[in-house]
Protein backbone atom coordinates (compact mmCIF):
# COMPACT_ATOMS: atom_id res chain seq x y z
CA UNK A 1 0.00 0.00 0.00
CA UNK A 2 1.01 3.17 -1.03
CA UNK A 3 1.59 5.11 2.41
CA UNK A 4 -0.09 8.16 2.29
CA UNK A 5 -2.63 9.98 4.99
CA UNK A 6 -4.78 11.08 1.82
CA UNK A 7 -7.10 10.24 -1.23
CA UNK A 8 -9.93 11.43 -3.85
CA UNK A 9 -12.75 10.31 -4.58
CA UNK A 10 -13.72 10.19 -8.50
CA UNK A 11 -17.48 9.83 -10.08
CA UNK A 12 -18.05 9.63 -13.28
CA UNK A 13 -21.27 10.99 -14.50
CA UNK A 14 -22.17 8.96 -18.20
CA UNK A 15 -24.73 11.06 -19.64
CA UNK A 16 -24.25 13.98 -22.47
CA UNK A 17 -27.18 15.79 -23.64
CA UNK A 18 -25.63 15.01 -27.40
CA UNK A 19 -22.49 13.90 -28.33
CA UNK A 20 -19.04 15.71 -29.60
CA UNK A 21 -18.29 14.65 -33.13
CA UNK A 22 -14.42 13.74 -31.61
CA UNK A 23 -15.05 12.12 -28.39
CA UNK A 24 -14.25 8.80 -27.26
CA UNK A 25 -15.17 8.75 -23.26
CA UNK A 26 -17.34 6.48 -22.20
CA UNK A 27 -21.04 8.06 -22.23
CA UNK A 28 -24.12 7.57 -23.37
CA UNK A 29 -27.07 11.06 -25.08
CA UNK A 30 -30.55 11.19 -24.53
CA UNK A 31 -31.65 9.47 -21.07
CA UNK A 32 -34.41 10.18 -19.28
CA UNK A 33 -34.87 11.63 -15.46
CA UNK A 34 -35.93 8.46 -13.66
CA UNK A 35 -32.36 6.74 -15.22
CA UNK A 36 -30.49 9.51 -13.42
CA UNK A 37 -32.18 9.38 -10.04
CA UNK A 38 -31.66 5.63 -10.70
CA UNK A 39 -27.68 6.26 -11.24
CA UNK A 40 -27.41 8.31 -8.26
CA UNK A 41 -28.46 5.94 -6.43
CA UNK A 42 -26.55 3.03 -7.82
CA UNK A 43 -22.88 5.17 -7.44
CA UNK A 44 -24.06 5.56 -3.70
CA UNK A 45 -24.22 1.74 -3.22
CA UNK A 46 -21.25 2.02 -5.08
CA UNK A 47 -20.18 3.66 -2.36
CA UNK A 48 -21.18 1.48 0.61
CA UNK A 49 -20.13 -1.91 -1.56
CA UNK A 50 -16.69 -0.11 -1.53
CA UNK A 51 -16.02 1.88 1.40
CA UNK A 52 -13.07 -0.40 2.54
CA UNK A 53 -11.09 0.59 -0.34
CA UNK A 54 -9.42 3.43 0.68
CA UNK A 55 -8.85 2.11 3.96
CA UNK A 56 -8.67 4.92 6.00
CA UNK A 57 -7.20 7.50 4.44
CA UNK A 58 -8.70 10.49 4.82
CA UNK A 59 -11.05 12.11 1.68
CA UNK A 60 -9.25 15.35 0.76
CA UNK A 61 -11.16 15.94 -3.32
CA UNK A 62 -13.97 14.80 -4.77
CA UNK A 63 -14.24 15.09 -8.53
CA UNK A 64 -16.70 14.62 -10.93
CA UNK A 65 -16.08 14.20 -14.36
CA UNK A 66 -18.05 12.36 -17.55
CA UNK A 67 -19.43 12.31 -19.62
CA UNK A 68 -21.34 15.63 -18.02
CA UNK A 69 -21.74 15.95 -14.72
CA UNK A 70 -23.64 19.05 -14.93
CA UNK A 71 -26.77 17.30 -16.47
CA UNK A 72 -27.24 15.90 -13.26
CA UNK A 73 -29.57 17.85 -11.43
CA UNK A 74 -27.71 20.15 -8.38
CA UNK A 75 -30.20 18.09 -6.24
CA UNK A 76 -28.32 14.58 -7.36
CA UNK A 77 -25.02 15.65 -7.19
CA UNK A 78 -25.79 16.98 -3.49
CA UNK A 79 -27.45 14.11 -2.69
CA UNK A 80 -24.10 12.05 -4.08
CA UNK A 81 -21.31 14.30 -1.86
CA UNK A 82 -23.90 14.07 0.99
CA UNK A 83 -23.90 10.13 0.97
CA UNK A 84 -19.67 10.30 0.45
CA UNK A 85 -19.57 12.75 3.54
CA UNK A 86 -21.79 9.78 5.26
CA UNK A 87 -19.64 6.63 3.96
CA UNK A 88 -16.25 8.03 3.99
CA UNK A 89 -17.13 10.29 7.32
CA UNK A 90 -15.28 13.82 5.80
CA UNK A 91 -17.43 16.79 6.34
CA UNK A 92 -15.00 19.19 4.54
CA UNK A 93 -12.76 19.00 1.39
CA UNK A 94 -9.67 20.26 -0.30
CA UNK A 95 -11.47 20.66 -3.53
CA UNK A 96 -14.67 19.23 -4.64
CA UNK A 97 -14.67 19.86 -8.51
CA UNK A 98 -17.63 19.62 -10.95
CA UNK A 99 -16.75 19.83 -14.60
CA UNK A 100 -19.70 21.30 -16.55
CA UNK A 101 -20.87 22.09 -20.04
CA UNK A 102 -21.23 26.10 -20.39
CA UNK A 103 -24.85 25.56 -21.66
CA UNK A 104 -25.72 23.76 -18.28
CA UNK A 105 -24.98 26.64 -16.27
CA UNK A 106 -28.45 28.30 -15.48
CA UNK A 107 -28.61 30.57 -12.44
CA UNK A 108 -31.22 27.97 -11.03
CA UNK A 109 -28.56 25.15 -11.55
CA UNK A 110 -25.66 27.12 -10.00
CA UNK A 111 -28.44 28.60 -7.07
CA UNK A 112 -29.24 24.82 -6.80
CA UNK A 113 -25.68 23.41 -6.32
CA UNK A 114 -25.32 26.41 -3.73
CA UNK A 115 -28.40 25.11 -1.17
CA UNK A 116 -27.17 21.61 -1.97
CA UNK A 117 -23.89 21.53 -0.61
CA UNK A 118 -23.43 25.32 1.09
CA UNK A 119 -19.98 24.61 2.66
CA UNK A 120 -17.58 24.07 -0.40
CA UNK A 121 -16.11 26.21 -2.22
CA UNK A 122 -16.79 24.55 -5.73
CA UNK A 123 -14.68 24.46 -8.34
CA UNK A 124 -15.88 24.40 -11.80
CA UNK A 125 -14.27 22.73 -14.62
CA UNK A 126 -15.78 24.16 -17.81
CA UNK A 127 -15.25 22.60 -21.58
CA UNK A 128 -15.17 25.83 -23.52
CA UNK A 129 -12.75 23.90 -26.39
CA UNK A 130 -12.47 27.00 -28.97
CA UNK A 131 -14.27 30.78 -29.04
CA UNK A 132 -14.85 30.02 -32.51
CA UNK A 133 -18.25 29.47 -33.08
CA UNK A 134 -17.68 27.93 -36.54
CA UNK A 135 -15.16 25.65 -35.28
CA UNK A 136 -17.79 24.95 -32.32
CA UNK A 137 -20.19 23.43 -34.70
CA UNK A 138 -17.82 21.68 -36.46
CA UNK A 139 -16.87 20.01 -33.54
CA UNK A 140 -20.67 19.07 -32.55
CA UNK A 141 -20.70 21.29 -29.59
CA UNK A 142 -23.74 22.30 -28.13
CA UNK A 143 -22.85 25.53 -27.18
CA UNK A 144 -22.02 28.84 -28.43
CA UNK A 145 -18.70 31.17 -27.78
CA UNK A 146 -21.38 33.78 -26.25
CA UNK A 147 -22.31 31.46 -23.64
CA UNK A 148 -19.26 30.06 -22.25
CA UNK A 149 -18.14 33.86 -22.20
CA UNK A 150 -21.69 34.10 -20.30
CA UNK A 151 -21.63 30.75 -18.18
CA UNK A 152 -17.91 32.16 -16.49
CA UNK A 153 -19.35 35.04 -16.12
CA UNK A 154 -22.63 34.24 -14.49
CA UNK A 155 -20.03 31.70 -12.05
CA UNK A 156 -17.93 34.52 -10.80
CA UNK A 157 -20.50 37.21 -10.19
CA UNK A 158 -21.98 33.91 -8.00
CA UNK A 159 -18.94 33.71 -6.11
CA UNK A 160 -17.69 31.05 -7.49
CA UNK A 161 -13.95 31.76 -8.93
CA UNK A 162 -12.30 28.78 -8.66
CA UNK A 163 -12.56 27.93 -12.48
CA UNK A 164 -10.87 26.21 -14.73
CA UNK A 165 -11.47 25.95 -18.69
CA UNK A 166 -10.36 23.74 -21.21
CA UNK A 167 -9.73 25.07 -24.73
CA UNK A 168 -8.17 22.44 -27.78
CA UNK A 169 -5.67 23.35 -30.13
CA UNK A 170 -4.82 21.29 -33.58
CA UNK A 171 -8.44 21.84 -34.57
CA UNK A 172 -9.16 20.53 -38.03
CA UNK A 173 -8.42 22.65 -40.86
CA UNK A 174 -11.09 23.07 -43.80
CA UNK A 175 -8.32 25.83 -45.71
CA UNK A 176 -5.31 25.36 -47.57
CA UNK A 177 -3.89 28.64 -48.88
CA UNK A 178 -0.59 30.82 -46.95
CA UNK A 179 -3.68 33.07 -46.01
CA UNK A 180 -5.66 30.59 -44.38
CA UNK A 181 -2.22 29.56 -42.21
CA UNK A 182 -2.40 32.98 -40.61
CA UNK A 183 -5.54 33.14 -40.12
CA UNK A 184 -5.43 29.62 -37.80
CA UNK A 185 -2.63 30.80 -35.95
CA UNK A 186 -4.71 34.45 -35.41
CA UNK A 187 -7.76 31.89 -34.35
CA UNK A 188 -5.35 30.47 -31.93
CA UNK A 189 -4.29 33.79 -30.08
CA UNK A 190 -7.50 34.65 -30.07
CA UNK A 191 -8.87 31.72 -28.04
CA UNK A 192 -6.13 32.39 -25.69
CA UNK A 193 -6.58 35.78 -25.16
CA UNK A 194 -10.22 35.55 -24.49
CA UNK A 195 -9.73 32.60 -22.18
CA UNK A 196 -6.92 35.24 -20.87
CA UNK A 197 -9.42 37.96 -20.46
CA UNK A 198 -12.00 35.71 -18.28
CA UNK A 199 -9.42 36.33 -15.51
CA UNK A 200 -10.06 32.15 -14.65
CA UNK A 201 -7.10 30.55 -12.58
CA UNK A 202 -6.83 27.31 -13.95
CA UNK A 203 -6.60 26.43 -18.13
CA UNK A 204 -6.29 23.51 -19.50
CA UNK A 205 -5.27 23.01 -23.34
CA UNK A 206 -5.49 19.83 -25.25
CA UNK A 207 -4.49 18.77 -28.81
CA UNK A 208 -7.38 17.30 -30.62
CA UNK A 209 -7.00 13.69 -31.55
CA UNK A 210 -8.43 11.79 -33.87
CA UNK A 211 -10.00 8.82 -32.30
CA UNK A 212 -10.73 5.47 -34.50
CA UNK A 213 -14.65 5.59 -34.61
CA UNK A 214 -15.72 8.76 -33.54
CA UNK A 215 -17.72 10.78 -36.53
CA UNK A 216 -14.63 13.57 -36.72
CA UNK A 217 -12.28 10.61 -38.14
CA UNK A 218 -14.69 9.69 -40.93
CA UNK A 219 -14.99 13.19 -41.55
CA UNK A 220 -10.82 13.42 -42.02
CA UNK A 221 -11.07 9.87 -43.98
CA UNK A 222 -13.35 11.24 -46.33
CA UNK A 223 -11.18 14.25 -46.96
CA UNK A 224 -13.82 17.02 -45.23
CA UNK A 225 -11.29 18.06 -43.24
CA UNK A 226 -7.81 18.04 -43.09
CA UNK A 227 -5.24 17.27 -39.79
CA UNK A 228 -2.86 20.21 -38.98
CA UNK A 229 0.32 19.03 -39.54
CA UNK A 230 3.54 19.07 -36.92
CA UNK A 231 4.92 22.28 -37.73
CA UNK A 232 1.41 23.81 -37.02
CA UNK A 233 0.91 21.73 -33.70
CA UNK A 234 4.26 23.18 -32.69
CA UNK A 235 3.52 26.56 -33.27
CA UNK A 236 0.32 26.61 -31.91
CA UNK A 237 1.83 24.69 -28.64
CA UNK A 238 4.91 27.49 -28.22
CA UNK A 239 1.49 30.32 -28.92
CA UNK A 240 0.01 28.95 -25.73
CA UNK A 241 3.24 28.76 -23.39
CA UNK A 242 4.57 32.20 -24.61
CA UNK A 243 0.40 33.76 -24.10
CA UNK A 244 -0.11 32.02 -21.26
CA UNK A 245 2.96 32.05 -18.90
CA UNK A 246 3.20 36.01 -20.30
CA UNK A 247 -0.08 36.42 -17.74
CA UNK A 248 1.15 34.62 -14.96
CA UNK A 249 0.02 31.30 -15.62
CA UNK A 250 2.22 28.29 -14.38
CA UNK A 251 2.72 25.60 -16.61
CA UNK A 252 2.50 22.81 -14.11
CA UNK A 253 1.53 19.75 -15.90
CA UNK A 254 1.83 18.91 -19.94
CA UNK A 255 -1.74 19.85 -20.44
CA UNK A 256 -2.41 21.78 -17.56
CA UNK A 257 -1.99 25.69 -16.05
CA UNK A 258 -2.53 27.85 -13.21
CA UNK A 259 -2.30 31.25 -11.56
CA UNK A 260 0.04 30.42 -8.67
CA UNK A 261 -1.76 28.64 -5.94
CA UNK A 262 -4.56 27.39 -8.05
CA UNK A 263 -2.94 24.08 -9.45
CA UNK A 264 -5.98 21.26 -9.36
CA UNK A 265 -5.55 19.44 -6.26
CA UNK A 266 -7.63 16.45 -7.35
CA UNK A 267 -6.03 15.72 -10.85
CA UNK A 268 -2.52 16.67 -8.88
CA UNK A 269 -3.13 14.24 -6.32
CA UNK A 270 -3.56 11.41 -9.15
CA UNK A 271 -0.08 12.61 -11.03
CA UNK A 272 1.61 11.93 -7.84
CA UNK A 273 0.18 8.03 -7.01
CA UNK A 274 -2.32 9.31 -4.44
CA UNK A 275 -5.06 6.46 -3.99
CA UNK A 276 -8.49 7.12 -5.61
CA UNK A 277 -12.01 5.43 -5.42
CA UNK A 278 -13.72 5.80 -9.41
CA UNK A 279 -16.85 5.48 -9.10
CA UNK A 280 -19.95 4.57 -11.87
CA UNK A 281 -19.04 2.69 -15.52
CA UNK A 282 -15.85 3.38 -16.97
CA UNK A 283 -14.03 4.83 -13.73
CA UNK A 284 -10.72 3.37 -12.16
CA UNK A 285 -9.61 3.19 -8.74
CA UNK A 286 -5.74 3.05 -7.28
CA UNK A 287 -5.02 2.04 -3.89
CA UNK A 288 -1.39 2.62 -4.83
CA UNK A 289 -0.70 -1.66 -5.33
CA UNK A 290 -3.70 -2.25 -7.35
CA UNK A 291 -6.08 -0.52 -10.04
CA UNK A 292 -9.58 -1.58 -10.67
CA UNK A 293 -12.12 -0.30 -13.28
CA UNK A 294 -16.14 -0.85 -13.92
CA UNK A 295 -16.81 -1.46 -17.00
CA UNK A 296 -18.49 1.09 -19.37
CA UNK A 297 -21.79 -0.57 -19.63
CA UNK A 298 -24.68 2.00 -17.92
CA UNK A 299 -27.05 -0.56 -18.30
CA UNK A 300 -25.41 -3.43 -17.15
CA UNK A 301 -24.50 -1.25 -14.14
CA UNK A 302 -27.64 -0.13 -13.01
CA UNK A 303 -29.28 -3.71 -13.39
CA UNK A 304 -26.61 -4.79 -11.13
CA UNK A 305 -26.35 -2.23 -8.94
CA UNK A 306 -30.28 -2.25 -8.31
CA UNK A 307 -30.70 -5.84 -7.61
CA UNK A 308 -30.72 -7.58 -4.28
CA UNK A 309 -27.44 -9.42 -5.23
CA UNK A 310 -25.46 -6.29 -5.97
CA UNK A 311 -22.54 -7.54 -3.55
CA UNK A 312 -22.43 -11.02 -5.25
CA UNK A 313 -22.62 -9.32 -8.73
CA UNK A 314 -20.09 -6.66 -8.46
CA UNK A 315 -17.90 -8.55 -9.37
CA UNK A 316 -19.28 -9.36 -12.95
CA UNK A 317 -18.94 -5.22 -13.43
CA UNK A 318 -15.69 -4.49 -12.83
CA UNK A 319 -11.82 -6.08 -13.29
CA UNK A 320 -8.48 -5.57 -11.33
CA UNK A 321 -4.89 -5.92 -12.03
CA UNK A 322 -1.96 -5.78 -9.31
CA UNK A 323 1.27 -3.87 -10.12
CA UNK A 324 4.34 -5.11 -10.48
CA UNK A 325 7.38 -2.96 -9.43
CA UNK A 326 8.17 -2.28 -13.80
CA UNK A 327 4.15 -1.02 -13.78
CA UNK A 328 4.63 1.27 -11.02
CA UNK A 329 8.00 2.48 -12.12
CA UNK A 330 6.57 3.10 -15.42
CA UNK A 331 3.55 4.71 -13.92
CA UNK A 332 5.89 6.62 -11.76
CA UNK A 333 7.83 7.76 -15.17
CA UNK A 334 4.55 8.24 -17.29
CA UNK A 335 2.68 10.92 -14.27
CA UNK A 336 5.40 12.37 -12.85
CA UNK A 337 7.78 13.52 -16.10
CA UNK A 338 4.42 15.06 -17.46
CA UNK A 339 4.32 17.40 -14.50
CA UNK A 340 7.11 20.39 -13.55
CA UNK A 341 8.29 18.75 -11.16
CA UNK A 342 9.44 15.49 -13.06
CA UNK A 343 11.43 13.04 -12.12
CA UNK A 344 14.11 12.20 -8.98
CA UNK A 345 16.50 9.44 -9.35
CA UNK A 346 16.75 9.35 -5.76
CA UNK A 347 13.40 8.63 -5.69
CA UNK A 348 13.81 6.06 -8.43
CA UNK A 349 16.46 4.01 -6.74
CA UNK A 350 14.33 4.30 -2.60
CA UNK A 351 11.36 3.52 -4.53
CA UNK A 352 11.92 1.19 -7.15
CA UNK A 353 15.90 -0.31 -7.02
CA UNK A 354 19.38 0.93 -7.82
CA UNK A 355 19.16 -1.06 -11.08
CA UNK A 356 15.78 0.66 -12.53
CA UNK A 357 17.48 3.91 -11.04
CA UNK A 358 20.72 2.87 -13.57
CA UNK A 359 18.62 2.75 -16.68
CA UNK A 360 16.60 5.60 -16.10
CA UNK A 361 19.89 7.52 -15.87
CA UNK A 362 21.45 6.01 -18.90
CA UNK A 363 18.42 6.61 -20.94
CA UNK A 364 18.10 10.19 -19.55
CA UNK A 365 21.52 11.15 -20.42
CA UNK A 366 20.84 11.16 -24.45
CA UNK A 367 18.01 13.95 -23.51
CA UNK A 368 19.62 15.99 -21.03
CA UNK A 369 22.31 16.02 -23.92
CA UNK A 370 19.76 17.24 -26.90
CA UNK A 371 18.13 19.41 -24.14
CA UNK A 372 14.62 17.84 -23.82
CA UNK A 373 15.40 16.97 -20.15
CA UNK A 374 17.14 19.74 -17.78
CA UNK A 375 18.49 18.53 -14.62
CA UNK A 376 16.90 21.01 -12.19
CA UNK A 377 19.00 22.62 -8.81
CA UNK A 378 17.82 20.05 -6.73
CA UNK A 379 18.91 17.18 -9.17
CA UNK A 380 15.07 16.10 -10.35
CA UNK A 381 14.41 15.77 -13.98
CA UNK A 382 12.18 17.93 -16.17
CA UNK A 383 11.39 18.20 -19.57
CA UNK A 384 11.88 21.47 -21.41
CA UNK A 385 9.86 22.81 -23.89
CA UNK A 386 11.66 21.20 -26.77
CA UNK A 387 10.69 17.77 -24.50
CA UNK A 388 7.31 18.48 -23.96
CA UNK A 389 6.36 18.59 -27.28
CA UNK A 390 7.79 15.28 -27.95
CA UNK A 391 7.05 13.99 -24.19
CA UNK A 392 5.65 10.79 -25.49
CA UNK A 393 8.47 9.33 -27.06
CA UNK A 394 10.54 10.37 -23.95
CA UNK A 395 8.53 8.68 -21.47
CA UNK A 396 8.28 5.78 -24.13
CA UNK A 397 12.32 5.28 -23.77
CA UNK A 398 12.50 5.64 -20.18
CA UNK A 399 10.11 2.97 -19.64
CA UNK A 400 11.47 -0.19 -17.92
S1 LIG B 1 -16.60 15.98 -25.05
FE1 LIG B 1 -17.69 15.98 -23.10
S2 LIG B 1 -19.75 16.74 -23.65
FE2 LIG B 1 -18.79 16.11 -25.56
S3 LIG B 1 -19.45 13.97 -25.84
FE3 LIG B 1 -17.48 13.92 -24.80
S4 LIG B 1 -17.97 13.79 -22.64
FE4 LIG B 1 -19.83 14.49 -23.70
Amino acid sequence: MYLCSMAGIYVHIPFCKKRCRYCDFYSTAGNNTAIRESYAKAVCWEMELRREFLQDEAIKTMYFGGGTPSQLSAALLGRIVRKAEEVFGFDTLDELTIEANPDDLSQEWIDGLKEAIPQYQLRISMGIQTFDDALLCLLGRRHTAQQAIDAVHRLQDNGITEISIDLMYGLPRVEESNEANKTYLEGWQNDLDKAVSLGVPHISAYHLSYEEGTPLSRMREQGEVREVNEEESLACFKLLRHTLLGAGYRHYEISNFALPGHEARHNSSNWSGIPYLGLGPGAHSFDGMHRTWNHPNLIRYLEVLGSKEFIENFGTISSGETLSDEDRYNEYIMTRLRTAHGISPEEIATRFGNERERHCRLRAQTYLNSHRLSRTADGRWVLTEEGIFVSDAIIADLFC
